[in-house]
């Protein structure tokens, strides 16, 4: 999760049987029927994995009720615990774990686990937080997290056993975070390009180097299994001096987030100043420098029905790129035409939602 390493240090029960490989799996382990209980929405098999619940793995309850939010994320987190790499493969020792991550995260004061889901090193998939499974499987709504600063409402965060600096995640792990990123894409409607590590938001090692580096063989893998592409948004650095639309395109954006910078299309001092603080709130590397971490938490998926600054940032790129559209703030039918033709033209799909990728595709 963060920077921080736990102790790493549970109590072993007696040995249980090993994780069931998830996806399609006709025969589900004893204590591994969670998921069976809860797909009320039909659903492929494939798409349905074995997850225990809390119940399960022996939870505590939460110490207030856990946030439901009536809307879909529009990204998964993918974390490491930064605990030892354990060889122990029993269920025993999964559970045990999960159980060792809440009480940590209650002990910070958190009402719950952090995380919506944890994965053993052998590839046991568990609930985190209370009501992430049920939530999953309505494909509706989302439980509140506490996993990456300013993304705990829009994102699913996975927490996966063991420290990846420098160590490769197991196959049997790799293979349940594929299984479980394809089944949250499929339920809430993500695309792969939408799976990031914690890295790509704070100023963490978080996920490890060779868990971070496995992101792109994951888009891949998940790619491959629910189709669309699975390239993640490269965004441009930008620096002191730069000028351009882009430059207004961030201080729209700080703007939106409540900064009261004037759009001056010149990334002057009052622009690094407004950068500088917008990374301390967010937690990103506090440089100044409009990179990786600061535009993947400057922006937010637009629709038609959205306002405010962040959607003039659009309207004044589409306007640079030629379009007649009206920079009002106001996403109307004339701003969804307008994105869905410059989506067309950057082979984009051509729906007119601002997502990500289309972010991307205006700023560089
Ligand atoms: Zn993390």
């Amino acid at each position: 999760m963060g920077s921080s390493r736990r102790s790493g240090r549970w109590p072993h029960g007696r040995p249980g049987r090993r994780s069931v490989l998830l996806g399609g799996a006709a025969v589900l382990g004893t204590g591994l029927s969670a998921a069976a209980a809860l797909h009320a929405v039909p659903a492929r098999a494939a798409v349905r994995p074995p997850i225990a619940g809390c119940d399960e793995w022996g939870a505590r309850p939460p110490t207030l009720p856990v946030t439901v939010y009536a809307a879909r994320p529009h990204k998964v987190i993918v974390h490491h615990t930064a605990s030892p790499n354990s060889e122990d493969d029993s269920q025993a020792h999964a559970y045990a774990l999960a159980r060792s991550i809440q009480d940590a995260h209650l002990g910070r004061g958190w009402i719950d686990s952090g995380q919506h889901f944890t994965i053993s090193r052998y590839g046991q998939v568990m609930e985190g937080r209370h009501r992430s499974l049920e939530t999953l499987f309505g494909g509706a709504a989302m439980v509140e997290s506490a996993h990456t600063t300013a993304q705990n409402t829009v994102a699913i965060g996975i927490e996966n056993e063991g420290t990846y600096d420098t160590a490769q995640p197991p196959s049997e792990l790799y293979a349940s975070l594929v299984e479980l990123c394809v089944a949250v894409c499929t339920r809430y409607g993500l695309r792969a390009y939408q799976i990031y590590g914690h890295r790509d938001f704070t100023d963490t090692d978080c996920p490890g180097d060779q868990l971070h580096d496995r992101l792109p063989r994951l888009r891949a893998d998940v790619a491959s299994r629910i189709g669309g592409s699975p390239v993640a948004p490269a965004w441009p650095t930008l620096t002191a001096g730069a000028r351009g639309e882009r430059v207004r395109s961030v201080q729209f954006l700080l703007r939106q987030h409540g900064s009261a910078l004037t759009v001056t299309g010149t990334y002057d001092t009052a622009t690094a100043q407004a950068v500088h603080s917008f990374q301390g709130a967010v937690k990103a590397r506090v440089d100044g420098v409009a990179g990786q971490q600061t535009w993947n938490q400057l922006v937010a998926p637009l629709a038609l029905g959205g306002s405010g600054e962040a959607v003039r940032a659009v309207q004044s790129q589409l306007a640079a790129y030629g379009s007649d559209v009206r920079v009002d703030g106001a996403f109307g039918p004339a701003t969804r035409s307008a994105v869905a033709s410059f989506q067309a033209g950057a082979s984009l799909p051509s729906d007119g939602v601002v997502d990500a990728r289309t972010w991307a595709a205006l700023v560089t």
